[in-house]
Formats: C-alpha cells, sequence, structure tokens
C-alpha cells in the first residue's frame, strides 16, 4: 500500500513542477522502493516461519456455541467462514499456538458459570483432537515439539471459578493454563476495569485477600477497535501504536499478542481476522522493530514466561491452597452454606421424633425454597 501511495505521489509532484528529469529520478526509484517492500514481506514471512505466533486469545468456542449450539459435527473448521477463524485463514496467519478462550458470560455469574466453563473445555477439547491440524498441548515443551497448530486453553474471567480455588485446580487437570481474573464483571475477590458495567460485587476495589493469588505477567495486545481506539474506527497503524506505547513504558520482552478474534464485532482495517498477523509484524518491522524484539512479541516473551511459572509448580513445595472464601464475602442466595445445612440436619434430628405431619411441611418447605431459587435464575436468564 505503502509503495502505490509513493507512486501517486511521485506522479503528482512531477506533474505539477513540470520537471521531467526530477520525475524520471523519482520513477526511477520507485522499482528500487517496491523490491524493498517486498523483501521485508519475505523477511517477516521468514520471521514467522521460525518464530511461528503464541497467540494468547481466540473466541472461536464462544461463537461455535452460539451459531452452532457447539455441534462440532455440523461444520468444517477448515472453511467455515461466520466467524474470523478457520484453519486456513490461521495458517495463512502462521499461528503455531493458540489459546482457545473458555468464556462464559458474565451473566452466568451465581448461576452456571462452572457448568458452561466445562461446556466450553470440552468443545476446545473435541476440535482438538478431531482435526488433524490441532494438537492438545499443556505446557511448553508442549508447543516446542509440537509440528501442528498446538492447542491450549484459557478461562476468560475469574467469575468461572466460583470462588473455588478447588475448581481452579480441576480446570488445571483438564488442561487449562490460564484465567484472566475478570471479565467484565468484579467477583467476589477481584474488582474488574470494567466496572460499572455489570453490578455483581460492586464493593469490591482491587484484589481482597482471597484473591491475592498473582504473579508476574506479561501484556497481551487485543486487537479489538474499541480498546484500541476509542471509537469505531481503526487500523494496522492504531494497534501499533499500543505496541509502541507498551515497548515505551514496559519495554519489548513485556509483550505478546492475544488478537481475541471472534470475541468482538469489530476489529481494525487491514487485521479482520486470524489471516492477518503478519501485516502487523510487518508495521512492526516498518517502524523500526528489531527481529530479536519481534521473535519476542511473537513467541518468546510468552515461552519465557510461560516457563518460569512450570519452574515455580516444579520447584516450589507448595501444598494445594484450602482457604475458601468467606461465605459472607459470597453474595450468593443459591450457594449451600455447610453451616446452615448442619444445623438444619442436627433440627431434623431433634424432631425426628414428632409426628409425620410436621416433617412433611419441613421437607415441603425445603423444596419451596429450593424451587424458588431455581425460578429466580430462570428469570434471571430470560
Ligand atoms: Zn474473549
Amino acid at each position: 500500500m505503502a509503495v502505490y501511495w509513493y507512486h501517486y505521489v511521485s506522479l503528482v509532484v512531477c506533474v505539477q513542477i513540470r520537471q521531467l528529469p526530477v520525475w524520471i529520478f523519482l520513477l526511477m526509484l520507485t522499482p528500487g522502493v517496491v523490491v524493498a517492500g517486498k523483501e521485508i514481506e519475505t523477511r517477516v514471512l521468514e520471521l514467522m516461519q521460525r518464530a511461528p505466533l503464541i497467540d494468547g486469545h481466540n473466541d472461536l468456542p464462544l461463537q461455535l456455541r452460539k451459531l452452532y449450539r457447539n455441534r462440532l459435527s455440523k461444520i468444517d473448521l477448515h472453511t467455515i467462514n461466520r466467524t474470523n477463524t478457520n484453519i486456513e485463514k490461521l495458517k495463512l496467519g502462521r499461528v503455531g499456538a493458540q489459546f482457545w478462550s473458555a468464556y462464559v458470560l458474565c451473566n452466568a455469574q451465581n448461576k452456571d458459570a462452572v457448568r458452561l466453563t466445562l461446556e466450553q473445555i470440552d468443545i476446545i477439547k473435541r476440535m482438538c483432537k478431531e482435526y488433524e491440524e490441532f494438537e492438545l498441548v499443556t505446557s511448553s515443551v508442549g508447543i516446542d515439539n509440537s509440528r501442528k497448530i498446538a492447542c491450549l486453553i484459557g478461562i476468560e474471567g475469574g467469575h468461572s471459578i466460583d470462588s473455588s480455588l478447588a475448581t481452579l485446580r480441576m480446570y488445571y487437570d483438564l488442561g487449562v493454563r490460564y484465567m484472566s481474573l475478570t471479565h467484565t464483571c468484579n467477583t467476589p475477590w477481584a474488582e474488574t476495569s470494567a466496572h460499572g458495567l455489570h453490578p455483581f460485587y460492586p464493593r469490591n476495589t482491587s484484589l481482597t485477600e482471597f484473591g491475592k493469588k498473582r504473579n508476574k505477567g506479561l501484556v497481551m495486545v487485543t486487537f479489538h477497535t474499541e480498546f484500541v481506539s476509542c471509537s469505531s474506527t481503526a487500523n494496522v497503524s492504531t494497534v501499533a501504536d499500543h505496541f509502541d506505547h507498551i515497548r515505551k513504558i514496559a519495554g519489548p520482552t513485556s509483550i505478546g499478542i492475544g488478537g481475541d478474534y471472534d470475541g468482538v464485532d469489530r476489529f481494525p482495517k487491514g487485521l479482520e481476522d486470524v489471516s492477518k498477523y503478519p501485516a502487523l509484524i510487518q508495521e512492526l518491522f516498518d517502524r523500526g522493530w528489531n527481529e530479536s524484539e519481534l521473535e519476542g512479541v511473537l513467541r518468546k516473551n510468552f515461552l519465557r514466561v510461560f516457563k518460569t511459572i512450570e519452574q515455580v509448580r516444579d520447584n516450589s513445595n507448595l501444598k494445594p491452597e484450602e482457604a475458601e472464601i468467606p461465605i459472607n464475602e459470597v453474595d450468593n442466595p443459591c450457594r449451600l452454606n455447610l453451616a446452615k445445612v448442619t444445623l438444619a440436619n442436627k433440627k431434623h434430628n431433634t424432631i425426628s421424633g414428632k409426628n409425620s405431619q410436621e416433617r412433611d411441611v419441613s421437607s415441603v418447605i425445603t423444596i419451596v425454597t429450593m424451587l424458588t431459587c431455581i425460578c429466580l435464575q430462570l428469570m434471571t436468564v430470560q
């Protein structure tokens, strides 16, 4: 694009000043620019061949639920075109590893978020097993050794664990390798930056004591148009501005890519789907990023962080955290309060000698309470 623009300007300038020698001179320069442009393009693709992208975030599984109710048998992921992502486009985009997002909407918080998250993990696993181009991996070695598009699983938003570290551990056992603390809703233990959009747990500021299980991370830049430009339009340059800014304040080794394809409606011009990643790398090249920095952005920065986390896991003698979130910090009427259940059982034992009519009334009250709870959930869903 830059080449054609230059060619056009050359011509206009020459016609205006009517200096034939200058026109010839500029025209002679133009093929050189074309060659230089092609060289950079080849250089970008060679670089991405050497360091295939590890993308930190793709919401194709969400689209599979929304558009196809997770019926994988009804679609062909090679050519599916209602989404930003398909296998052909992933290959064109030089994607070597993809974190698929097991995302469920914030509206599921305090309802069936855990079940929905499990179902999204299920669709990711089935997808990665069914297509020979994919391979499910759970480690940095798995990414390095894979000759396919390595599939990893991430969870988008702490509401998916229902304030339970045991649930988080079980997700890990299923292959999940990251969870972002919040989406657009607060959890009982962490505050979202989008505070105000969803009214759950408005009292939180930052992390509560229960929420302070954190470590060093990596900024994986999203391409979501509204996020990178605060408006409805953006282009490759707008996204590159964010990379420049993060490099300036955090250094080039703290940046990665998490495109968020299929997670939002609008993407910048020139970055419309997963085949377009090379355009961003090209832009960064043009802005003076060197190959080593770009290899970091594409792959090595993520692997460094991932390997550090694996070392912490392997070298520490930490036992599984058994702390539970205090029940009074969870504002969920349908959550079982074990202390109250124990009390109820004791009470039940003491009245067991009474007549069966009283016991029946007690059972009916329990059932009515449960039904009310379920109805409230259904009403909220609708
Ligand atoms: Zn997402």
